[in-house]
């Protein structure tokens, strides 16, 4: 796949999203054509965003061709788990130096590929392109396609170099990859009515395991994965699925949307995050399958987890009761993280809605209610000024942003991709009950708030 002008417009303007507004004659939002500023620490570009959409495939080897910085910076960042192979945490690069920028690196990367087949032998070489390897013109495609014929296993293009734009542009340049070398390429051994692929879901801190045991209780097969937890083949065979399940909507709205064009798979919008989410959740996919006794199975389950989950969070309402937070997040969709903290008997005072749709913030305006702020702009400054005005109790923000809550001495939890604990499904709530728990009540705050003994 060429990455044409033609194609970063189309990605671009994807029709399917909700944040482009070009499609009802307005404006196109600022988030779809955002370029990464050299030297700025903006969260990621292209390149960045292809592997964060790609690298949660485990059995494949992904080989970025470039300088040894590009693999670096956004090396092990994630936290997608595996159930089985581990070949995705490892590291592979070409690491280009300057004689190779002079007479191109494509005999490099060549090598690189063959090489990686002999030592790993894994299920495909996903193939990355950066800025320097786009700008010396190494064509990606055709080594990818004579290293693919020499060693007998798939070799995936991915052309992401970091300048064509920004993370969102790079999560899409990775589905067309997957779209145009990989889905449809396999069929499964067998089909069932109940197939599903769950598209945008990345496994971060393993939050898929809490959700997939609900799944196979009542009877729904995930067929593909995309990606958390993935195998390449479960990927190939993805055009047979009944449904498209997608969770992080905006960051592979495109597969969604053209594998509904071409297979006739439908899509629908989810979320796994608190419980009114999760119930919605179950019982959109069973009413979309159409099948009346998977719908009465949802109800049972969900009377069933309801129970249960009560029981397990009671203590937690307890303690949790009344206290405020300050919701600082554009990974997970802010209404959903407000919807389980209200679960919880917590109150949301002001919330991010940065990269949110205008679906999402009438959303949240109804969750807030009319005293709670909506925050368009960030930075530490204003949210330090934020969480002093609405005197809150705790910050849930992204890893970068946990030092300022320590200078404001209030909790702090860590909503991103970053996270090391799994919130999603009826679980998942019960972690986040638990985490917030313990961030609220550590002794440490306490001690903190105390002034210094220079100050008495
Ligand atoms: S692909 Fe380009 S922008 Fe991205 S890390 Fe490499 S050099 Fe930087």
């Amino acid at each position: 796949m060429k990455i044409t002008q033609g194609k970063i417009n189309e990605l671009l303007n994807e029709k399917a999203c909700e944040h482009n507004h070009h499609k009802d004659g307005q404006k196109k939002n600022k988030s779809c054509t955002q370029q990464a500023q050299p030297g700025a620490a903006q969260g990621g570009c292209a390149f960045d965003g292809a592997s964060i959409a790609l690298v949660p495939v485990t059995d494949v080897a992904h080989l970025v061709h470039g300088p040894i910085a590009c693999a670096g910076n956004s090396w092990g960042s994630r936290g997608s788990l595996s159930s089985g192979p581990s070949l995705y945490k490892m590291g592979f690069t070409t690491d280009l130096n300057e004689n190779d920028v002079i007479f191109g690196g494509e005999k490099r990367l060549y090598k690189a590929i063959v090489d990686v087949q002999n030592r790993y032998q894994p299920a495909a070489v996903f193939v990355y392109s950066t800025c320097v390897t786009a700008l010396i013109g190494d064509d990606l495609d055709a080594v990818c396609h004579a290293a693919s014929q020499k060693i007998g296993i798939p070799v995936i293009p991915v052309n992401s170099p970091g300048f064509v734009g920004s993370k969102n542009l790079g999560n899409r340049i990775g589905g067309e990859s997957l779209l145009e070398y990989v889905v449809g390429t396999e069929e499964p051994e067998y089909t069932t009515p109940y197939d599903i692929n769950l598209i945008g879901e990345y496994n971060i801190a393993g939050e898929m395991w809490g959700v997939l045991p609900l799944f196979e209780k009542l009877g729904i097969r995930v067929l593909a994965k995309i990606t958390g937890d993935a195998r390449y083949k479960e990927i190939c065979t993805a055009h047979r699925a009944k449904l498209n399940v997608m969770i992080c909507s905006k960051a592979l709205i495109n597969m969604g949307r053209k594998m509904e064009e071409k297979y006739g798979i439908p899509f629908i919008e989810e979320s796994f995050y608190g419980v009114d989410d999760m119930n919605r959740c179950l019982r959109n996919i069973a009413a979309k399958i159409g099948d009346a006794d998977l719908q009465e199975r949802v109800e049972k389950l969900i009377v069933e987890e309801t129970e249960k989950l009560d029981r397990a969070l009671a203590p937690y309402r307890a303690r949790l009761q009344g206290k405020r937070v300050v919701l600082y997040t554009g990974g997970v969709k802010s209404w959903s993280i407000i919807s389980a903290a209200k679960d919880l008997g917590m109150e949301v005072v002001a919330t991010s809605t940065k990269k949110s749709t205008e679906e999402d913030k009438a959303r949240i305006k109804e969750l807030l209610g009319k005293d709670g702020m909506m925050l368009e702009k960030g930075n530490a400054a204003e949210l330090l000024n934020v969480i002093e005005k609405t005197r809150a109790d705790m910050l849930i923000a992204g890893g970068r942003n946990q030092y300022t809550a320590l200078k404001a001495k209030i909790p702090f939890l860590d909503i991103n991709q970053e996270r090391h604990h799994p919130y999603a499904g009826y679980e998942g709530m019960v972690e986040m009950a638990r985490e917030l728990d313990e961030a609220l009540h550590s002794p440490i705050w306490e001690q903190v708030r105390q002034p210094a003994p220079w100050d008495n």
